[in-house]
């Protein structure tokens, strides 16, 4: 049956607070307003976020029992991995972004509110929300909504390290917005570097590209710089040729630390072709309106003068989020922990994913237990390394994440064991020490960093996850005991969420890209740029942005780049 929805809008006395109910049947929070039923009563999603992780649930869910309250201060989804080619012209900022009112299905009841969540309160089911239009004619702009069942995919945020000035003085790449802003400024540094009267020097300066972090992002980010500095501007600004600098900051002893050694050479060597600067083992310490200081293992430290920097460095966690953590005791954690059903540890109808969340690993800890014990055959509670290295495989190909710490040499230890595995004579090792040692790591790794990486891979593998057992949520309630097939699984009626590795991209420029696909495939080259153009083409959340992508590719193709300043 069709809803009809009316919208109750009080205030909260002494709080200054609009209280907005959209249900079906509910009161304003100070019960002033009523709502008339007219329907079935559904029940009522909150999701917090249009990213991947909430876009990705959105576009899954098929129940029409559920009314979905969409709140975010962005009212589009972006296809983030595409946002280094904004930055420089190659795609256009609209053509990486949909409306979120175009995604989801037709059966289920949507609506979106422009606003950013401030703060969660579990106990009172209700999330306060903060809009940037005022919302009464006394330009209030708080209000609260309630709900039923929270979905909080609200991402994460630029992390600085509290390095001192790199707020104020470094670009970031995580929005569009910020995409266009680096965009108009790498122009504007060619215009102001063609001025007259402006010494070499200075020049030189207005031309030096600084990119801090050698991650994924960073990486690309430089390679599409050097690409439209060589293919577009170097021809239109006369001027600035021989004075254009870019320079990458990272300070452990490799970039792309997180692919196959073979990708990290070759990026390495291309970049040292190209004249892009790396300089390793170096951390920046502070940053100046026009120099960034960085300190060497070493000790030594150089001030470096920059015309932009862009600072790529990873992700922190987001004021709500900090906040929401320690109401519900997880304040020393970095991420929101749930369980492997994504449910909020020790909270009701409250479910975390993507950026913001991380799988809680008491139980990752139980199946590396298991897989140690199912490998400890005879049970003498020893293992050889052939079984060591066997089982170490069968939780690589699991949990991820632990291949990608083992190559970055974060478990040192462990990566020798398993080189000395490839001579394994047979004999039988007491290496429950080793083990031992494996899990610590691990579980530091866990604390330090989320499990699963931080990608766009994982956040809409889980909301499509999530997605699914909203749909079947009904059925198990009438059904506690589920379908025959699922009773073994004893602890929950869901299947728990598994992530899918199927692989990454490192975009290197000249039209070359690395990709590491599952079962340490690895290759490099143009073939893989041209695998990169379709795959990340297929992935577009709509056939309007899948043709705005593929047109703006080959628009820069035919007749190059873009160098308005606008
Ligand atoms: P996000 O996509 O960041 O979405 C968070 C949402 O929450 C946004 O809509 C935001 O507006 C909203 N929000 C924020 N605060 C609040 C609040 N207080 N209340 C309500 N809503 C809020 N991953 C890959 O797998 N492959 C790639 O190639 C890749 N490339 C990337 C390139 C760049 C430049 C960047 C920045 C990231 C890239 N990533 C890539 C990582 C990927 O984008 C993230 O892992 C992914 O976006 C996480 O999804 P999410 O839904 O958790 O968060």
């Amino acid at each position: 049956p069709s809803l009809t929805r009316i919208i109750v809008v009080s205030t909260i006395s002494g709080g200054g607070l609009i209280a907005y109910s959209e249900a079906n049947a509910s009161y304003g929070s100070n019960g002033s307003a009523a709502v008339v039923e007219t329907g079935t009563k559904k029940k009522k999603v909150v999701l917090l976020g249009t990213g991947w992780a909430g876009t990705s649930f959105l576009k899954n869910l098929n129940n029409s029992q559920y009314e979905v309250q969409i709140i975010s201060p962005r009212n589009y989804f972006a296809f983030t991995p595409l946002l280094p080619s904004v930055t420089c012209g190659t795609v256009e900022a609209r053509s990486v972004v949909e409306p979120i009112r175009n995604i989801g299905r037709k059966n289920v009841d949507t609506s979106y509110l422009e606003a950013e969540c401030f703060k969660i309160d579990p106990s009172s089911k209700k999330v306060y929300c903060r809009s940037k239009q005022g919302l009464a004619s006394n330009g209030k702009k708080e209000f609260s909504v309630d709900y039923d069942y929270l979905v909080i995919a609200t991402g994460a945020q630029s992390n600085t390290f509290n390095i001192p000035g790199v707020e104020e003085n470094c670009h970031f790449l995580k929005e569009v917005e910020d995409a266009q802003k680096i965009r108009k400024t790498v122009i504007d540094s060619f215009e102001k570097a063609s001025l007259p009267e402006l010494s070499d020097e200075e020049r030189k300066r207005i031309l030096h590209f600084v990119v801090v972090g050698g991650g994924p992002t960073g990486v690309e980010f430089a390679a599409e710089l050097h690409d439209f500095v060589t293919e577009d501007l170097v021809s239109l600004y006369p001027r600035a040729k021989g004075s254009v600098q870019i320079t990458l900051l990272e300070a452990a002893d490799h970039i792309l630390t997180m692919f196959d050694k073979r990708i990290t050479e070759f990026a390495e060597e291309k970049f040292s072709r190209d004249g892009i600067d790396v300089k390793l083992g170096s951390m920046v310490t502070k940053v100046n309106e026009k120099d960034i200081s960085a300190k060497t293992k070493g000790g030594e430290v150089s001030s470096i003068p920059y015309g932009m920097i862009v600072w790529s460095t990873g992700i922190g966690t987001r004021p709500v989020i900090k906040d929401f953590m320690k109401q519900i005791g997880q304040g020393n954690r970095r991420a929101l922990a749930t369980d492997e059903w994504l449910r909020v540890e020790g909270c009701d109808n409250i479910y975390a994913l993507g950026d913001c969340a991380t799988i809680n690993q008491r139980k990752v800890m139980e199946d590396v237990s298991a897989i140690f014990s199912k490998a400890d055959k005879d049970k003498s509670g020893t293992l050889t390394l052939k079984e060591f290295q066997e089982a170490m495989d069968d939780i690589c190909v699991r949990y991820p994440q632990v291949e990608l710490y083992l190559k970055s040499k974060r478990m040192r230890g462990i990566a020798d064991l398993l080189k000395e595995a490839e001579t394994d004579d047979g004999s039988k090792k007491n290496i429950d020490l080793k083990i031992e040692e494996f899990k610590s790591a691990l579980s530091q790794v866990d604390s330090q960093v989320k499990f699963l990486p931080a990608t766009a891979q994982v956040a809409a593998q889980q909301g499509a996850y999530l997605a699914k057992c909203f749909d079947r949520m009904e059925e198990c309630e009438k059904n506690p005991e589920g379908p025959i097939r699922m009773r073994g699984e004893g602890r929950h009626r869901f299947r728990p969420f598994r992530y899918k590795h199927l692989g990454q991209f490192a975009p290197l420029g000249g039209e070359k890209t690395a990709a590491q696909l599952p079962g340490d495939w690895v290759s490099i080259g143009h073939s893989s740029q041209w695998l990169w153009y379709s795959v990340y083409a297929s992935k577009q959340v709509s056939w309007r942005t899948r043709v705005l992508v593929v047109s703006d590719w080959m628009r820069r193709f035919i007749f190059g780049r873009d160098s308005s300043s606008i």
